[in-house]
């Protein structure tokens, strides 16, 4: 099962499909990364799921449960410098 590559539009390569080569698989995710996914200057059928797929993608990482600085809340608790000493100590009176 083949289709054309998205990025140049050649047909694709079983082990790289849906793209011809490495080298477009490449680009694509390099377009993934920076964030500036657009679709190719090609024409494709696939403009919906591209849609779906990026808001898919958007809300999961908006969502806090998938943040990981969110569960690093116990650091701030025992880094907290203790103040001995600060406090009048009833046994010296
Ligand atoms: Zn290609």
């Amino acid at each position: 099962m083949t289709g054309t590559c998205p990025i140049c539009g050649k047909p694709a390569a079983t082990e790289t499909t849906p793209f011809c080569s490495r080298r477009c698989a490449d680009v694509d995710l390099h377009r993934w990364l920076s964030g500036g996914y657009a679709i190719p200057a090609v024409e494709t059928d696939d403009e919906d799921g591209d849609e779906a797929l990026n808001e898919a993608l958007s809300e999961a990482l908006n969502d806090p449960r998938n943040n990981p600085r969110n569960t690093s809340g116990n650091d701030s608790r025992s880094a907290r410098p203790r103040q001995a000493g600060s406090r009048d100590d009833p046994a010296l009176h």
